[in-house]
């Protein structure tokens, strides 16, 4: 092993967290793998890091994990927020040490993580998952605070149940809006799921209401599914307006709850924001994201292609024809710990093949998917062509239910492999 692979001095802090790690860094010569970020990508790639007998410190400032996998159920009343959390342990899974601390710096060149208490980490490599960061900066008048007043609900938490009891308060008759962004986002069926359950919670509660969706595209994921069970189960309660026929919002004005597009003036009672995103913050820190604001990566090792021993998982990276999903945070996250513990000896990792399936539920007991397999040609995630699919148009709704029970059966697997 060279010498830049051995464990580094650590500079520690006061910190309890910290100095447990300095004792196990005194303690172990193997090398370090700093994670950043303990949602699906980044506690997934520290636990098969931590199984394969690597080194690794967690760094994750959040107690409570809430996730967003069902979190537009919560939103249309049909589960508790606390059936979307999950604690991370202290110690970690597997070994991981675990560091409840924000990462605010990375300096590539010294290999060191700054934490926000001043004290640091030094890595031999780095993988980043810090999800997405919401671009307030994007959309004219939608700032954090306007988001206090228009849920955006694309980061699981308060946001999800404001937008929850804005609904519950909502009159019968009223106008719900849902503003989606352009692509690349995170969730691709994200934004339709949610209109679903809204017009599902609508129609048990409010069947007088209405709900407008105004996109920034022409097209979207399960496009034809999502459609035709809207005629189903919610005729003429919801309105998609695409981009050509003036869907993007181009202002938003939060004190009338206007949302401005290229020909008209739309007012909603309940407005729901979905802004453009970019890769999380300390991604643009540490120097890995591009000006697109995402992460370009080697598909083969999700290493940085513009920061060495950096890798970059999960909705920040760019991941070709792959979605932004927890699906593919968790598929990335294996494929990046099999990577980085060869690439630590001196080993060349294999091409990998990875699959994502997304469910939506346009009802309690209406489910639908999309699944596909993406392997790297020429240097980018691609679909391998046959290999996926969506689910099949007028299948019966026993088809629609069995899916319904699929999608919640994936949300247990993947939340008690990641967060149990
Ligand atoms: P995250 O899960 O967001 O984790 C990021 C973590 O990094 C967080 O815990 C955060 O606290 C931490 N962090 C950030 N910055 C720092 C820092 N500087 N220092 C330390 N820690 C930091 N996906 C599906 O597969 N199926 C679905 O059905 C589905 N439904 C969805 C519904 C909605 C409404 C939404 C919004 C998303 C949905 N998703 C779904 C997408 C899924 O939630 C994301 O793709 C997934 O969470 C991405 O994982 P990640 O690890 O990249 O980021």
């Amino acid at each position: 092993m060279s010498g830049t692979m051995s464990r580094r001095t650590f500079l520690g802090s006061a910190a309890l967290a910290a100095a447990a790690v300095t004792r196990c860094a005194a303690a172990q010569s193997s090398p370090r793998v700093v994670v950043i970020g303990g949602g699906f990508g980044g506690a997934t790639c520290a636990r098969e890091l931590g199984q394969k007998g690597l080194a690794v410190v967690l760094v994750e400032p959040e107690p409570t994990y809430t996730a967003c996998p069902f979190s537009n159920a919560v939103i249309a009343g049909l589960r508790p927020i606390v059936a979307q959390q999950f604690k991370l342990g202290m110690p970690g899974p597997d070994g991981v040490n675990i560091v409840r601390q924000l990462a605010v710096q990375v300096d590539p060149w010294n290999r060191r993580v700054g934490l926000a208490d001043g004290s640091s980490i030094d890595y031999d490599r780095l993988v980043l998952s810090p999800g997405i960061d919401i671009r307030f900066d994007a959309l004219p008048g939608y700032d954090e605070d306007a988001s206090l007043v228009l849920p955006h609900a694309w980061k699981a938490g308060e946001q999800t149940v404001l937008l929850q009891r804005q609904l519950e308060a909502m009159d019968d008759g009223g106008t719900v809006i849902i503003a989606a962004p352009s692509n690349p986002f995170r969730c691709p069926p994200g934004p339709y799921e949610r209109a679903s359950l809204i017009a599902h919670y609508l129609k048990m509660n409010k069947p007088r209401s209405k709900l407008l969706i105004l996109d920034a595209k022409d097209s979207f994921s399960k496009q034809r599914l999502f459609q035709d069970a809207w005629r189903e189960l919610y005729p003429s309660m919801i309105e998609w307006v695409p981009l050509s026929s003036g869907g993007k919002v181009i202002e938003v004005e939060p004190k009338s709850k206007t949302l401005v597009t290229d020909f008209d003036r739309h007012t909603g009672d309940v407005v729901n924001v979905i802004p453009p995103q970019r890769a999380g913050k300390i991604a643009q820190a540490a120097g890995v994201a591009d000006r697109s604001g995402w992460c370009p990566i080697d598909p083969v090792t999700f290493e940085s292609r513009l920061q060495p021993n950096v890798h970059v998982i999960g909705d920040a990276c760019i991941a070709g024809g792959m979605p932004k999903s927890a699906f593919s945070a968790n598929a990335q996250a294996k494929v990046c710990a099999a990577a980085v513990a060869s690439l630590l000896r001196g080993e060349t990792p294999a091409a990998p093949k990875l699959i994502n399936t997304c469910y939506s539920l346009v009802a309690p007991d209406y489910g639908i998917s999309v699944a596909g397999v993406y392997r790297p040609v020429d240097g980018v995630l691609t679909d391998v062509e046959e290999a996926g699919g969506t689910s099949p148009q007028n299948a019966p709704p026993s088809f629609r239910e069995q899916e319904a029970t699929y999608a919640e059966a994936w949300f247990k697997t993947i939340t008690s492999e990641v967060f149990g």
